[in-house]
């Protein structure tokens, strides 16, 4: 502990462990310190219910993991890493029965949509095809574009609101509540500016790499990045809350992958108070209200699609949905919210003993909100699966408060990192050139609270470790 170090990394989460697994390869002395005592971050399984049921902490459905420009570089294969890709990467079943799958090939899932058949194309068939040119620039800071057209192009359909895009787009209110089954993902009112934008990545990676997820669990990223970290010589030391950069060792820079309210209250920063009172004014988003179960059971959901889907959203009208997204910034409850339900024993048999499975759930509340809302979440899947409570044998839920001490860049429960509204999706946590450069020179960011936001892709944190690796150049 007493070494002197090129890199200390605050927190182990996706982006803590790109930026360390990034400068240690680089040939630079790093280490990380983790107030937990596991590794992970919000991207963490155990079995929260019931022995032999694994459950996914945090996140649970990987598109941007298996997509990630920095994560691609890595043998994580290798290091016990294997993808499993559901055979419908989501779906949405209707009131009446009905469903949408969103499959891998892009014209079978526009066939569903009768009269928007075109539409559906219109919208996202171009982007499918340009994505590797696409992601360079979206999963990247604010940066001129590689190529300036095709981002003028995505920016148009990207920069509105969900609702304008679905209004735009598609006649059939079932286009429409499919659309938004992928944009409320943003965690922002459907009404809202760039919350189109989450539905078309979302949409357009399903198409391109689908919605895969690691076999055993999102824990398998984090094992495989640390074993591959660990193996380049890098160090990690858990249960280690810094609450002041003097009492760690010495060390030529600091990542923290932190949030600015977790930032503002570590000792000897020296950051300066113009920074400072810039990142006082950083917003938060709203919050999750998480579910776990372990059931006797695949869930009996009515249409066959939705059994084959790795994920399902559920929200039965347009004017739900709208309702249920405006209401977590409203600070208000939708009794029938917008739900993210991921069923991954179906298609991984590690997951739960023989026979039996595991389902994984949110919905958005308030930030800080405390309320129990599982019976709402329960009754939103019931009317899709006829059964699934009577096929539950345990169930663990989290508030957002629980989900704060789990993890304490989770503020009010709020899973990206800070709202990812227009004004912060791009500029987070300040906007500047260098999102990850702070006041200190020091002293960098590598979290969700930097370009790109939420999400376990590691971007984050390995362009913060790129602007450490420039400072290091320097000196
Ligand atoms: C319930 C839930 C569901 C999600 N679903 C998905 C999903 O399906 N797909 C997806 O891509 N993303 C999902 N996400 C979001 C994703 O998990 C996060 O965006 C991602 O983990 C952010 O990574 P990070 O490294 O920035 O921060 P985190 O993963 O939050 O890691 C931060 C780390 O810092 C540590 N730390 C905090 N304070 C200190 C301190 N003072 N000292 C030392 N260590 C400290 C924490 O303990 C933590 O380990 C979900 C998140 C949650 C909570």
């Amino acid at each position: 502990m007493n070494e002197e170090y090129d890199v200390i990394i605050v927190g182990s989460g996706p982006n803590g462990l790109a930026a360390a697994s990034y400068l240690q390869k680089q040939g630079y002395k790093t280490a990380i310190f983790e107030q937990a005592e596991k590794p992970g971050g919000a991207a963490r399984t155990e079995e929260i219910t019931l022995p032999g049921f694994k459950h996914d902490l945090g996140s649970a459905v990987h598109p941007l993991a298996f997509a990630s420009p920095y994560f691609k570089t890595l043998p994580l294969e290798d290091y016990g890493l294997q993808w499993i890709h559901p055979e419908i990467p989501f779906a949405h079943p209707f009131e009446d029965g009905t469903a949408f799958g969103c499959y891998k090939d892009i014209r079978k899932t526009a066939e569903q949509l009768g009269e928007d058949e075109q539409n559906y194309l219109d919208l996202l068939l171009d982007f499918v095809e340009e994505w590797p040119e696409l992601e360079e620039d979206l999963l990247a800071p604010l940066r001129l574009p590689q190529n300036l057209e095709m981002m003028f192009r995505f920016g148009l359909k990207a920069l509105p609101s969900a609702k304008f895009i679905a209004e735009r787009f598609f006649k059939e209110e079932k286009s429409k509540i499919f659309f938004y089954g992928a944009a409320a993902h943003s965690t922002l009112p459907l009404s809202k500016l760039v919350s189109s934008s989450f539905g078309l990545v979302l949409n357009i990676l399903a198409h391109r790499h689908g919605w895969p997820f690691p076999e055993g669990g999102a824990v398998k990223i984090v094992d495989s990045l640390l074993a591959y970290y660990k193996d380049q010589g890098g160090k990690i030391y858990l249960n280690q809350t810094v609450s002041d950069l003097e009492e760690l060792p010495s060390s030529k820079t600091f990542i923290l992958d932190l949030t600015p309210k977790q930032i503002l209250k570590i000792k000897n920063t020296d950051l300066s108070k113009t920074y400072r009172s810039r990142l006082e004014k950083y917003k938060y988003g709203a919050g999750i209200f998480k579910m776990d179960w372990a059931l006797d059971n695949p869930i009996p959901f009515t249409n066959e699609i939705c059994k084959k889907a790795g994920t399902v959203h559920f929200g039965y009208s347009k004017e739900s949905l709208e309702d249920s997204e405006a209401a977590a910034h409203e600070n208000r409850l939708s009794s029938e919210p917008y739900v993210l339900l991921a069923q991954p024993s179906l298609f991984d048999s590690s997951r739960a003993p023989a026979g039996k499975h595991t389902a994984w759930a949110y919905c958005h509340v308030p930030n800080g909100n405390t309320e129990d809302v599982s019976k709402h979440i329960e009754n939103q899947i019931e009317r899709a699966a006829p059964g699934f409570k009577k096929s539950i044998i345990a169930k663990s839920t989290l508030r957002t408060n629980e989900l704060q001490e789990l993890n304490p860049n989770l503020i009010g429960g709020d899973i990206n990192g800070g709202k990812q509204d227009i004004s912060q999706l791009f500029t987070r946590p300040i906007a500047s050139i260098n999102p990850y450069a702070t006041s200190n020179p020091k002293i960098f960011i590598g979290s969700s609270s930097t370009p790109p936001g939420g999400g376990v892709h590691g971007m984050g944190g390995y362009y913060a470790a790129k602007s450490a690796e420039k400072f290091l150049q320097k000196k």
